[in-house]
C-alpha cells in the first residue's frame, strides 16, 4: 500500500458493522436504513431493467431522465436552475463525486480545508488526489457544533485551492445557517477559493433549513454541489450519486469520472429520477418519521446517562461518554457489544486531532422504531 494511504487502514463503517455482525448487537454504527426506501421506486427499477432500460452503459454524464430530473428537484426545492445537458453529472454515490470532484480540481500540494470532524473518504479523497487538509474543528458549545468562522477564515493561505463542506454535517448533525454559509460564501469569493459541498442530508433536516451553498451570490459558479439517492431515498446499496456545478467545472470532474467508474448503476437511473419526483408528501414524511427517531433516542441516551447533543439533521447523533465515566471513544465501542449489545462508532475517527474527538460517539438513528427501542433498554444497563 502506497505512503498517501496507509495512514487509513480500514474504514471505520467496515470494521464496526463486522463487529455488530459477529457479536450479534444492534449495529447503531454504519448509517443506513434497516427497511428499504419505496416500494413504488424499487419497482420502477425492476421495470427499467424488465424494460431493457439502463442494463448496457448509461451515457457518460448520466441518463437523461435522471439529469433532468436533478434539475427539476433543485428549482423545485431551491429555486437553483441548472442545465441538465451541462451542468449534471450523475456518480457512484457521492462518494466517487466527491473522489472525482478532488481528483479533477486539486494540484499535489493544493490546501483542501474540511470540517472536522469529517466524513472519512474526505482524508483518504484528498490524499489520494496529492491535497493537503486543513481540517477547521466544530467545536461542541451548549449542546451543538458550531463552526467558528474566525478559524475558517484563519485557515486560508495562498495554497488553499478548495473548501470542503458539508451541511447538514455527519457526525455532528449540525446545520449549518444562513449568516455561517453566507461568511462562508463570502470568503471563497474574497479567497477566490472553489467549494465541494456534501448535501446528502439535504432533506434530514429537523431544526432550521437546508440552504444549498450555490444559491449565494458569487456561488453558483464556484461551487460543485453534491447529492445522493442512499439517504434522501432509503436506498444506500444503489450509489446513484449526482452533482450540480458550472459546466466547466462538471466537464472538470466528469474527466475523472470517465476514468474511475466510467457509469454505473444504469436501471437504478432511471428509478432515482422517478423518486426525485416524489410529491412533497414523500419528503416531510421521511422527515417526520426520523425525527420522531431521533427525539426517541436521544432522549434514551440521555436517561442512559450520556450527554447528547441533538442533531439538527441528519441521522446522527452524537454523545459525549464522559458522563459515563469514559474518556476513550474507541475503547468504549469496541467494549458495547460486549456489554450490551450495541454498536456505535467513535468520533475520534474524524478528527486529525485525535483528542478532541476522544470522548465522543456516534449513534445512528434511521433505524426501525422497535430496534431503538431495545437498544435503549440495553443501553440503559451500562450504568
Ligand atoms: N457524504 C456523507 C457526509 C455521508 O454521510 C455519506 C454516506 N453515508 C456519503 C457522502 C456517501 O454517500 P453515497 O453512499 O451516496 O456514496
Ligand atoms: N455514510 C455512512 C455513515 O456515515 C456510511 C457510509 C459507508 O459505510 N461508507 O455511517
Amino acid at each position: 500500500l502506497n505512503r498517501r494511504l496507509t495512514e487509513f487502514g480500514t474504514t471505520i463503517f467496515a470494521e464496526m458493522s463486522a463487529l455488530a455482525v459477529r457479536t450479534g448487537s444492534i449495529n447503531l454504527g454504519q448509517g443506513f436504513p434497516d427497511t428499504d426506501g419505496p416500494e413504488e421506486i424499487r419497482e420502477a427499477a425492476v421495470r427499467a431493467l424488465r424494460a431493457g432500460h439502463g442494463n448496457q452503459y448509461p451515457p457518460g454524464p448520466g441518463v437523461p431522465e435522471l439529469r433532468s430530473a436533478v434539475t427539476e428537484h433543485q428549482r423545485r426545492h431551491y429555486g437553483l436552475e441548472y442545465d441538465p445537458d451541462t451542468e449534471v453529472l450523475v456518480t457512484t454515490g457521492a462518494t466517487e463525486a466527491v473522489a472525482a470532484s478532488l481528483l479533477a480540481l486539486l494540484e499535489p500540494g493544493d490546501e483542501v480545508i474540511a470540517l472536522e470532524p469529517y466524513y472519512d473518504s474526505y482524508a483518504a479523497c484528498i490524499a489520494m488526489a496529492g491535497g493537503t487538509r486543513v481540517p477547521v474543528t466544530l467545536r461542541p458549545d451548549d449542546g451543538a457544533y458550531r463552526l467558528d468562522l474566525d478559524e475558517l477564515r484563519a485557515a486560508v493561505t495562498p495554497r488553499t485551492r478548495l473548501i470542503l463542506l458539508n451541511t447538514p454535517h455527519n457526525p455532528t448533525g449540525t446545520v449549518l445557517t444562513r449568516d455561517e454559509l453566507a461568511a462562508v460564501a463570502a470568503l471563497a469569493c474574497e479567497r477566490d477559493l472553489l467549494v465541494v459541498t456534501d448535501e446528502v442530508y439535504e432533506h434530514l433536516v429537523f431544526e432550521g433549513e437546508h440552504i444549498p451553498l450555490a444559491s449565494f451570490p458569487g456561488m453558483r459558479e464556484r461551487t460543485v454541489t453534491v447529492s445522493s439517492a442512499g439517504k434522501t431515498f432509503s436506498l444506500t446499496g444503489w450509489k446513484i450519486g449526482w452533482i450540480t456545478a458550472s459546466p466547466e467545472l462538471v466537464t472538470a470532474v466528469r474527466s475523472a469520472k470517465q476514468f474511475l467508474t466510467y457509469v454505473s448503476g444504469g436501471p437504478f437511473q432511471y428509478a432515482v429520477a422517478d423518486a426525485l419526483r416524489l410529491p412533497d408528501s414523500y419528503f416531510d414524511a421521511l422527515r417526520e418519521d426520523l425525527r420522531a427517531k431521533r427525539d426517541l433516542l436521544s432522549a434514551g441516551l440521555t436517561e442512559a446517562g450520556f450527554e447528547v447533543y441533538e442533531p439538527a439533521g441528519t441521522y446522527f447523533v452524537t454523545t459525549d461518554i464522559r458522563p459515563l465515566g469514559e474518556t476513550d471513544g474507541f475503547a468504549f465501542c469496541r467494549a458495547l457489544p460486549e456489554r450490551c449489545g450495541v454498536v456505535a462508532v467513535p468520533n475520534a475517527v474524524f478528527y486529525d486531532h485525535r483528542e478532541q474527538g476522544a470522548p465522543f460517539v456516534r449513534f445512528a438513528f434511521c433505524k426501525r422504531t422497535d430496534v431503538l427501542t431495545e437498544a435503549v433498554s440495553r443501553l440503559k444497563g451500562l450504568r
